[in-house]
């Protein structure tokens, strides 16, 4: 289904309150083991009328009108849930948007206070789509949460401005490797691929590749020391109820 913006737009306000939100979650493998040792929260929105709409058309308009603040929490709530009830490592996604904003980090905070068992377990994946207004600030947050136990990923690494730089600027624990980085089977991406993966060990940063379909990228991932994997060829993004059965059934 094709959608306008505008019609998007006046849809969204409240969808999580009202339940047309939903936490999926995709698994990440740990690359040595095999193992499912994590998995992402993404968002998904069905709205009665409007049927299925994917997160890459409602997040940036969610992020224009500041709706993203009421799906944030929600979904970083659903980690921590996610977190308690599975024993598992947790990403969520958090926008620039939410970064800037300190109710926010300050809700995280007391949140994972709360949730002790998502200490250590929860990280926040953040795409700089944009750069962040107030980076100091934003930053001294992320140091705060980080303290409380959030982890904090890079995610698009080799797409669009992720970068080493960002990475130490944020003062990043995880990297994620985007797609197009783990599709390219040249010998130029592998060499690029090993250099990064060893600069973030170095740092004590662990490598997280996306988008695996197949098993020739995931033995190209393992050979360049890549610590785990998510993508089709190990699991879609699914029902939280999917998962639960997926991890029952080990
Ligand atoms: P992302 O954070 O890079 O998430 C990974 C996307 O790649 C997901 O798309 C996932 O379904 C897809 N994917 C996973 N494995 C594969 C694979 O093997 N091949 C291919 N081609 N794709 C794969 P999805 O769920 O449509 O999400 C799109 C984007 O929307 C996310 O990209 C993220 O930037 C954003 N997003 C999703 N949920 C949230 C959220 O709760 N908050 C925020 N701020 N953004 C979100
Ligand atoms: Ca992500
Ligand atoms: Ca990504």
């Amino acid at each position: 289904m094709v959608h306008t913006d505008p019609e998007l737009a006046a849809r969204l306000p409240g969808a999580a309150e009202r339940g047309e939100i939903r936490a999926w979650f995709q698994p990440q493998v740990d690359v040595q083991t095999g193992r499912i040792v994590g998995a992402e929260a993404l968002a998904r929105w069905r709205h009665p009328d409007l049927g299925s709409v994917p997160p890459t058309e409602f997040i940036p308009i969610a992020e224009e009108t500041g709706e993203i603040a009421e799906i944030g929490r929600f979904m970083a709530e659903e980690a921590c849930i996610a977190i308690s009830e599975w024993d598992l490592d947790v990403s969520v996604n958090v926008s620039p948007t939410q970064l800037e904003d300190s109710s926010f980090t300050d809700w995280l905070e007391r949140t994972l206070r709360r949730f002790r068992a998502a200490r250590g377990r929860l990280t926040l994946e953040i795409t700089e789509g944009r750069a962040i207004e107030h980076a100091t600030a934003v930053v001294r947050r992320l140091d705060r949460l980080r303290a409380v136990g959030a982890g904090v990923a890079i995610d698009d690494f080799g797409a669009g401005h992720a970068s080493i730089t960002q990475l130490k600027r944020l003062h990043g624990t995880e990297l994620k490797i985007d797609r197009t980085l783990v599709v390219d089977a040249s010998s130029a991406a592998f060499d690029l691929l090993t250099e990064i993966v060893g600069v973030a060990h170095r740092a004590g940063i662990r490598v997280v590749a996306e988008g695996v379909e197949t098993i020739e990228q995931l033995q190209r991932i393992a050979r360049v020391g890549c610590d785990r994997a998510q993508g089709y060829f190990l699991g879609r993004p699914m029902r939280k109820a999917d998962l639960a059965e997926v991890l029952a059934a080990r």
